[in-house]
């Protein structure tokens, strides 16, 4: 009930093809960390063509914990329908799965979060998809960056 259907390295990953050779007709998306970076309401620019193309391909429902006045702001500027906060694990599922009009089976969960992306997906059987929290992942690459930088902090020739 915990492990995924599929982990990606990037909702980049998550095309029309390959959600149609898994027999996957819509999406539920998770918002935080998954679509935007936790906090944020501004679609990353990475995402946006990502997300134009996989909307003009199949029906997308973002279901999320965030708070109301929040995600009505994002959902609105994403253009999206959807609802919040739905209590992921144990609800939101299947009113999405209904607003879909699609069968479980032809449904991707996509999230961030085994407990209740994965969780709340598996428990109403649709087909799981994590992929990595934005945040984590901007602080992995921000620590990466800095890594790289680190030879560059001191003056030429110096040990400063
Ligand atoms: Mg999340």
């Amino acid at each position: 009930m915990l492990f995924p259907r599929a982990v990606l390295p990037s909702l980049l990953h998550l095309t029309p093809e390959w959600l149609r050779a898994r027999g996957l007709k819509g999406v539920i998306l998770d918002l935080d960390n998954t679509l935007l970076p936790y906090g944020e309401e501004d679609l990353p620019p990475e995402f946006r063509a990502w997300l134009a193309s996989l909307k003009a391909e199949m029906p997308l429902y973002l279901l999320s914990n965030a708070l109301p006045e929040r995600f009505a702001r994002v959902q609105k500027a994403l253009g999206l329908p959807g609802h919040a906060p739905a209590f992921k694990p144990w609800f939101g599922f299947r009113k999405a799965l209904k607003a879909l009009g699609l069968p479980a089976k032809e449904v991707a969960v996509v999230g961030d979060q085994v407990f209740t992306d994965v969780l709340g997906g598996n428990l109403v059987g649709a087909y799981t998809v994590l992929v990595p929290p934005l945040r984590e992942r901007e602080f992995f690459y921000t620590r990466f960056i800095r890594m790289l930088e680190t030879p560059f902090r001191k003056p030429w020739g110096g040990t400063s």
